[in-house]
Parts: C-alpha cells; sequence; structure tokens
C-alpha cells in the first residue's frame, strides 16, 4: 500500500464553500402525500416537483441532508451519461429505443440548465464541454467512429481533436488526441445541492434528517414509512437512495451494484497556472476502462482529480496517493504540489449498464446512474415527482425495461474486483 499523504482533509472540497447542515431532526410527521427516501438530487428533485404541483412532501435522509454522492461528486455534466456505446445501445434495445435513450441523455443536461436558471441556483454551471483522450494511439480510431455515428445517429455536437490540437483542451501531451462533446458542462455539485435543498424546504418540504428508513409497507390505499422514530403514513411513496441503496426494498438491493469512486484536489494554484493545465476548465476523462475524470474548480484555481485507482471499494485516504500519481503522470510539473483534499463517496452501478426508474410493490425508485448521475439524477427524480403528480409528463424511456439482477446477488458486489482486474490488464495492452 502506498504512503498515505499528510495534512490531507478527509472531506470534500466542495464543502469548504457549501457546508452541510448539522443534522436537526425534527419529528416523523405523522403524514404526507408523498414520502421520499434519500436527499441527493433524485430525492430532492422529484420532491420539488411534487411540492411544486400542489403536494405535501417529507424526504427522509439517513444522515445528514446531502451525505451521500450529490454533495461529493466531481460536478461533470455529461450529454452521454452512459458506460454502453451508442452502438451497443442500439444492439441491445433496437434503434427507436437507443434513439430516445440516448435524445434524454441530452435533455437530462438541457433540463438541469433550465432548473438552475429558473430556481436561481448560483451553482458554477457552466457548458464548457468535456475532452475524451485517447490513452493509447490505437484509441483514436474507435473515437473517430463514435464521433461518426453520433453525428449521424444524433446530430450531436462533438468533434475530433487531433494529437497536434490537443493543447486547447489538455496543458499536457498525456493523450494521443481525442474527442471534444461541445454541449457537456460543470457545476459545483454541493452549492447545486445546497440550492435545491434551500428550494425545497421554501416550498414547504419537510427534511427529516438523521433518520434512515427502515420499511415500507401497505395499509390499504396508503403507505407506510417505517423509522426507529416513528412512521409517516404516505399517499405515494419515491426512493432516491443510488448507490447508498439499503434493504427498505429487497428488490431494489438485489439489483443496485454500490461502486465507490475518490478525489483529490490540489492546494491552491495561480489561475494562470490551472488555465494553461485545462484550459476551458472542463472536465478531461479517457478512454481507458479503469477511467480517470478531473477538472479545474469552480474558481479556476485547483486541480480535481478522480477516479478508482484500487481494485476495489477502498477509503479515500487509501486510493489518494494513486490519485496523485496519476495526475503526476498527466502533468509532471505537479509533483511538488500539496493534496489539500481527498474524499470518496458510492456510485449506483447496475446489470444492464443503464440507469432505471420504476416501481416494486407500489413503491417508485429512481436509480443506477453509474457515475453520471448529475444531470440524469435530477432529470429522473423530476420524472417521479411527474409520476406523483400523475402527470403523463412523468413518462421516459428509462422506464419499461427489465431491471436486471444477478442469481445470488444481495447487495455485496464480490465481483468488481475481478472485474476491475480484467480492465486493467485490457487497458495495458498497447
Ligand atoms: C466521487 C464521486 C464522483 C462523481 N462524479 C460525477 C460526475 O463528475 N458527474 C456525474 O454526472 N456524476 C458523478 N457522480 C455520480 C453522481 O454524484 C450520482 O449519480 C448522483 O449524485 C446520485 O444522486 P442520488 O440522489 O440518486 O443519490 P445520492 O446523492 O447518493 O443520495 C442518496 C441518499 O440516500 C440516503 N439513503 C439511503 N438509504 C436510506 C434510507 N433507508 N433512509 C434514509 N436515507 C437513505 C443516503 O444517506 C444518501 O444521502 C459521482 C459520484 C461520486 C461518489
Amino acid at each position: 500500500m502506498a504512503k498515505p499523504l499528510a495534512g490531507v482533509t478527509l472531506q470534500p472540497f466542495w464543502w469548504d464553500q457549501a457546508p452541510r447542515d448539522p443534522i436537526a431532526r425534527p419529528d416523523v410527521p405523522k403524514e404526507a402525500d408523498v414520502a421520499i427516501v434519500g436527499s441527493g438530487y433524485t430525492g430532492l428533485s422529484a420532491a420539488l416537483t411534487a411540492l411544486r404541483g400542489g403536494k405535501s412532501v417529507v424526504v427522509f435522509e439517513a444522515e445528514q441532508a446531502g451525505h451521500g454522492a450529490s454533495s461529493r461528486n466531481g460536478g461533470g455534466v455529461g450529454n452521454f451519461p452512459f458506460k454502453l456505446s451508442y452502438s451497443q445501445t442500439e444492439t441491445m434495445l433496437g434503434e427507436a429505443n437507443a434513439k430516445q435513450l440516448w435524445h434524454e441523455g441530452r435533455a437530462s443536461v438541457d433540463y438541469l440548465e433550465e432548473l438552475v436558471e429558473r430556481e436561481q441556483i448560483q451553482a458554477h454551471f457552466v457548458r464548457s464541454g468535456r475532452y475524451l483522450g485517447a490513452h493509447k494511439p490505437g484509441a483514436m480510431a474507435g473515437l473517430r467512429r463514435d464521433v461518426a455515428i453520433l453525428q449521424d445517429k444524433l446530430d450531436a455536437d462533438v468533434e475530433i481533436v487531433e494529437p497536434g490540437e490537443q493543447q486547447s483542451h489538455i496543458g499536457s501531451d498525456f493523450y494521443h488526441g481525442g474527442r471534444f462533446n461541445v454541449r457537456d458542462g460543470v457545476v459545483h455539485p454541493a452549492k447545486l445541492h445546497a440550492g435545491l435543498l434551500e428550494r425545497v424546504r421554501a416550498a414547504g418540504g419537510v427534511i427529516v434528517d438523521g433518520t434512515r428508513v427502515t420499511g415500507v409497507r401497505c395499509d390499504g390505499a396508503a403507505l407506510i414509512v417505517e423509522t426507529a422514530r416513528g412512521q409517516t403514513r404516505a399517499g405515494q411513496v419515491a426512493i432516491g437512495a443510488n448507490g447508498y441503496t439499503d434493504g427498505v426494498l429487497p428488490s431494489l438491493k438485489q439489483r443496485v451494484i454500490p461502486v465507490a469512486s475518490q478525489i483529490i484536489a490540489t492546494e491552491e494554484l495561480p489561475a494562470e497556472r490551472v488555465k494553461r493545465l485545462v484550459p476551458r476548465g472542463n472536465m478531461i476523462i479517457d478512454t481507458k476502462r479503469t477511467v480517470h475524470y478531473y477538472r479545474a474548480s469552480h474558481d479556476g484555481r485547483r486541480i480535481l482529480m478522480g477516479g478508482r485507482p484500487l481494485l476495489r471499494n477502498s477509503e479515500a485516504e487509501e486510493a489518494a496517493p494513486y490519485l496523485r500519481k496519476f495526475m503526476v503522470d498527466v502533468w509532471p510539473e505537479l509533483e511538488d504540489v500539496r493534496i489539500t483534499h481527498a474524499w470518496g463517496g458510492k456510485l449506483g452501478f447496475t446489470f444492464d449498464k443503464l440507469p432505471h426508474i420504476g416501481e416494486f410493490d407500489g413503491v417508485h425508485y429512481a436509480c443506477g446512474y453509474l457515475g453520471s448521475g448529475v444531470a440524469m439524477s435530477t432529470y429522473l427524480g423530476h420524472k417521479l415527482g411527474l409520476r406523483m403528480l400523475g402527470d403523463p409528463a412523468g413518462a421516459t424511456a428509462f422506464d419499461g425495461r427489465n431491471f436486471p439482477t444477478m442469481p445470488f446477488y444481495k447487495g455485496n458486489p464480490w465481483f468488481l474486483s475481478i472485474v476491475a482486474a480484467y480492465y486493467r490488464v485490457r487497458d495495458s495492452i498497447g
């Protein structure tokens, strides 16, 4: 194991500008039209839409509000938030369904943009694009193919970047050219979360934090939401727990795979230096299967490097030296730069590598964003809210498909290290 980095704060850099509220544990309301489990983007977005439609809403959160991935993520906002290529989706679902799914990927970013504008949430949302670097020369052929398909099938705003043009996307020769997603963006994730939380509260939503939901059962036409501190009788219930999904709905736990991911932040650097390294301040990822994601901070003063550098669900402290090493591989000049923050959180993966929205035993859910959920969870949360209102606009292509599980899988992803080891080998082949 690499030596832990000294003097690092083990909490998200984002919380410095958007501190988390201390847990208040208000009384559990006896009744609500809608009860929501989870106070991340999915839960809050669902709550806001239901509240604006006139419903009374309670949001249950086991820890402090926004404890999950929504206040911890990298803040990358992508129009193509899938782990499958467009062609793979088409093979799996047919052209019409694949197109609908991918169009909704784009719609999720449009929705986020419209939401922050409408609600006046100051979260530094910028359509700065996304650079996808080719980690080996041979990877450019795949990127060229993808760009041609995305332009042809979806009229997508994507471009090939030749190796000689790369410096306007990343101040490094680490990659062999790449692809630029022009309409992708970045956001300050914790400010986005704090803004949503504030709007939900202002609209009359009750946030019951520090209170884990332990079960949901039917009682006639109503649902009883159970916690150790009392119960709520609700007309409808929605779960937005993603990578933090527990046993509230056993059927859901058997379908969501929790996957840890970590991020480090550097000390403050001169703005000109950061601008040279990440000229557009945008998200950078690469073609490796063991992916890294990185960007400049919202204020253009730090580099944030994220990934899953170890072969298992590790802690941030353990992963940080490996993330730092990759950062120095990309930019050797950062060798002497200090790391100030290291943190992690949990992503929600699915067996078919696609997000899902639906209903088990009369309880609604949306989850499985596979590490690309900033826009998608906000969008599908909104769809959940519309469903609570009985609005047909709650329909989406992410519903109605089989939500697969694996025999004997009960929520403990023992197979992750095997998959990661396989990816490492694939990445290392020239
Ligand atoms: C380190 C990291 C980096 C990421 N980077 C990006 C990125 O750059 N771009 C991108 O698009 N996506 C990224 N993601 C993914 C994105 O953050 C998530 O997809 C999204 O935030 C999911 O939101 P959510 O509301 O569904 O779940 P979460 O925000 O994870 O919230 C779930 C909440 O449910 C609560 N909960 C669970 N069970 C219960 C219960 N029984 N009772 C009460 N409460 C419960 C949990 O405590 C938790 O707070 C990243 C994620 C991580 C962890």
